[in-house]
């Protein structure tokens, strides 16, 4: 169709007819029926609604996210919102009458009316704050539970257990509830050890204490940091198990894009992988600790003998590159099946020492076996779906797809204008359990 032409005129005109008439009308229809049983916050929200209903656009994006649930443009709708007076419990109230929401969606639209994370785990925490239709029914009826929502508002603010520590208690959850819940996300009813019970905040300051290993490896420490970093939308690419015949193409895609990113090595003592490990410190990228043997039950036979093992890796980096490595991987993640009984223990005693260690929170799937398109599709998939990522790659022998996949994935992303790091001893780690699990 030619701009200008007759049929251009006709379109337009047909157009504008469907704006002018229908879409007020259909809103109308599906605001009254969406209304119908509400008091005066619905008739404020629609006659704010009528107020506006020249803007055409902002009316269906307002439309769309109460009807549809198009929660990602809850800040286009917040505009709109504001105008209306009605409060975020009755705009809450109003949503869920017609769409199930999610936690991290209920934490979207309050985070963007500005309510406080700490306004917003009070009110998931304490159950009768909100009124009739109280902002925990509406949660309990989604199915949301209370560490839902404190997980999602953790991994938003960066804050620690420890400072949720003292609103959770003041919400009037006792010591065992909290315990108890920490000890849920990480999967594991003991973990934590004797910090699970009494007192439910982590000692995350790695400074030296009496430890039964105190007088193994004692250089073996590098300094904990005091604060974290811990920003929105930066990726943090990992490749764990190199070097591999797979390093030196995975460091070009790198290089081609400019991007730092972080190798939790596997290293041994030889020409070719000290090499490749001056080839990752040369272009930048974070050196860091996976394992010398990577066989898990060798490593998690004990605290002693993860320590052996980490110090052979923490060494040989030493040597190849002159790094004084200060994060780590454990293999199979900090919660695997070999560990149960001693990963309290080892994270205990590397936190210690000061080690802080990263599990992920996109996994890429190579190791699974994942193909081209899956891995693809799933890895921005997953980032637009996080905070901030910490992604699991393999820079192994065998040739997953990430080789063939990664310049494309880059591309995309680095389009979509994410930024990328390396990890270092100020980012605030990404744990399944652990000081740092959400
Ligand atoms: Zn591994």
């Amino acid at each position: 169709m030619r701009f200008g032409s007759v049929e251009f005129f006709k379109v337009l005109i047909k157009t504008a007819l469907v704006i002018i008439f229908f879409v007020p009308l259909i809103l109308a229809v599906v605001f009254g029926v969406l209304f119908a049983n509400k008091s005066a916050a619905a008739d404020k929200l629609r006659e704010s609604c009528e107020s506006v209903q020249k803007d055409n656009d902002r009316l269906s994006k307002l439309s769309d996210i109460i009807m549809v649930g198009e929660l990602g443009t809850a800040e286009d709708f917040y505009e709109i919102f504001e105008k209306s007076g009605t409060s975020y419990e009755e705009f809450i109230a109003l949503a869920n009458k017609n769409k199930k929401l999610d936690a991290q969606s209920f934490y979207n639209i309050l985070s963007g009316m500005g309510v406080s994370d700490k306004d917003i785990i009070s009110m998931a925490a304490s159950k009768n704050t909100v009124g009739a239709q109280s902002f925990y029914e509406i949660m309990s009826k989604n199915g949301i539970v209370d560490a839902e929502l404190i997980s999602i508002i953790a991994r938003k603010s960066g804050g620690e257990i420890a400072d949720y520590y003292d609103i959770l208690t003041q919400c009037g959850f006792s010591d065992e509830e909290i315990a108890d819940y920490i000890a849920k996300r990480g999967g594991a009813s003991s973990s934590g050890g004797e910090q699970t019970g009494e007192s439910p905040e982590p000692d995350v300051s790695g400074a030296p204490t009496d430890s039964p290993y105190a007088a193994l490896y004692e250089d073996m420490y590098v300094s904990a940091p005091e604060e974290y970093v811990r920003e929105k939308d930066v990726i943090y690419l990992t490749f764990d198990d190199g070097p591999s015949s797979n390093t030196y193409s995975i460091l070009t895609y790198l290089r081609k894009y400019n991007i730092k990113a972080t190798f939790f090595v596997v290293p041994t003592r030889n020409d070719e992988c000290y090499g490749a490990l001056r080839a990752i410190a040369a272009d930048g990228h974070t050196v860091a600790i996976h394992s010398a043997s990577h066989e898990y039950d060798r490593i998690y036979a004990s605290v002693e003998a993860f320590l052996e093992d980490f110090r052979e890796a923490w060494d040989i980096v030493r040597d190849a590159t002159g790094i004084t490595a200060e994060i780590f991987r454990f293999p199979g993640g900090s919660v695997n099946d070999f560990n149960e009984d001693t990963r309290g223990a080892i994270i205990e005693e590397m936190t210690r020492r000061g080690f802080r260690y990263f599990d992920w929170n996109v996994d890429s799937g190579d190791a699974g076996g994942a193909n081209w398109t899956e891995m693809y599709n799933s890895i921005p998939a997953d980032i637009r779906q996080t905070y901030r990522s910490v992604v699991l790659m393999h820079d192994a022998e065998i040739r997953y797809n990430t080789v063939l996949v990664l310049d494309d994935v880059l591309k995309l992303l680095v389009n979509e204008g994410y930024k990328f790091d390396k990890i270092n001893k100020n980012t605030r780690p990404v744990q399944f359990i652990g000081p740092f699990s959400e």
